[in-house]
């Protein structure tokens, strides 16, 4: 009953309603005013219509609502045409009922064909009644122009706000299915499937430019225990911190990705391993320097890194495995290190560094 479809039709509808009372509100004064009181009359009455759809929609009435302001439209049209003339444009608003019917979130595709024929038929009745086409009392040349303008810009404007409205639903849709699609929900870093698509490119662009990039792992230490320590909730929340801190010391055109549970892995383009150590442990002081306040308690946070450099013509999953060993002997290792390694997976240099 109250899907994002029928909530947002029911926006559409009465924002629509509220449009069309006000719209009667002033061509009743209008009519009024130029001496056309059973148009006054019949305006008066759809006024009050309008005020009671508007105040029922609550309840979800589409179908009752599509069709009465389907009937009141129609029946307009008719009386004002043979009163003013089919220059008049009253016809017009007709058109405008096309897509508040297409949107309609509970009607399928043969309900919506049979009302749009429905509705094209009753406009053919309106374009060639003799009473229509004729007009009994004609308005002033200018005001019938007047009139007519009007009216062109307030059913393009109708259709236009309705179409508009959809396209920006449409677009909002596409970008929170994009984000499905590329995001961790509870961090927000990029997920490992499309890490692998950045992977992928930075590896092209690596092969053609010849520059090093270099692949950061980075494991927090002992993340267990605060789950068993201070719940779930708790753990959470740190993660959320942790990948905050993360990607504030990244550079611009640095990749992360949540890899795994606790387990974040950066790709840093154009960045040697002498660049990526002094990044890893930028990324260890600032976690160092952040506690995550939890009820009476300042959780701090270590982080076990393993970096290793990507020449042109590197397998990834080689690089890939050689970094998670770096891992594995950083934590053997004592923890809150960074560990350096070849992408064939053998420990170069000083193996073991932690200055922060
Ligand atoms: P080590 O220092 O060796 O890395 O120890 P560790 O406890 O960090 O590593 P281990 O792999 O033993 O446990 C990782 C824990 O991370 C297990 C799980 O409770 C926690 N974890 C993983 N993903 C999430 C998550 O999405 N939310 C929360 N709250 N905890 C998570
Ligand atoms: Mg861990
Ligand atoms: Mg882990």
């Amino acid at each position: 009953m109250t899907s994002p479809a029928h909530l947002r039709y029911l926006d559409l509808i009465t924002h629509s309603v509220w449009a069309a009372l006000a719209l009667h509100v002033a061509f009743g004064v209008f009519f009024a005013l130029t001496g056309f009181r059973d148009l006054a009359l019949f305006n008066a009455g759809s006024v009050a219509l309008y005020a009671l759809l508007a105040f029922q929609l609550r309840r979800g009435r589409f179908t009752v609502t599509l069709l009465l302001t389907t009937v009141e439209v129609i029946l307009h049209a008719r009386l004002a045409l043979s009163a003013l003339g089919f220059e008049s444009g009253f016809q017009y608003y007709v058109f405008a009922l096309i897509p508040a019917a297409f949107f309609h979130p509970h009607w399928r595709l043969p309900a919506k064909l049979v009302y749009l024929a429905g509705i094209a038929a009753a406009y053919a009745t309106l374009d060639l009644s003799p009473v229509t086409q004729a007009g009994a009392a004609p308005l002033s040349p200018d005001t019938l122009l007047w009139v007519r303008t009007f009216n062109t810009f307030a059913a393009f404007g109708f259709v236009a706000y309705v179409t508009g409205f959809y396209s920006s639903v449409a677009r909002q849709a596409e970008n929170e299915l994009a984000q499905l699609a590329t995001l961790d929900p509870l961090t927000g870093l990029y997920n490992r499937r499309h890490m692998l698509g950045m992977v992928e490119l930075e590896l092209a662009r690596l092969e053609r430019s010849g520059k090093p990039a270099t692949l950061l792992m980075a494991d927090i230490d002992n993340f267990k225990g605060i789950n068993d320590q201070h719940g779930h909730e708790c753990g959470d929340l740190a993660l959320k911190q942790i990948a905050r801190c993360l990607r504030t010391v990244m550079r611009r055109q640095d990749h992360i990705a949540r890899w795994g549970g606790e387990e974040f892995l950066l790709l840093l383009p154009e960045t040697d391993l002498e660049g990526a150590r002094v990044l890893a442990d930028k990324l260890r002081a600032r976690l160092a320097g952040k506690p995550l306040n939890w009820n009476d308690a300042s959780l701090t946070f270590t982080l076990t890194a393993a970096i290793a450099q990507l020449q042109p013509g590197d397998d990834f999953l080689a690089a890939l495995s050689a970094v998670d060993g770096g891992l594995l002997q950083g934590k053997r290792e004592g923890k809150d290190c960074v560990v350096t390694v070849s992408a064939l997976g053998e420990p170069t240099g000083p193996q073991v560094a932690r200055a922060a």
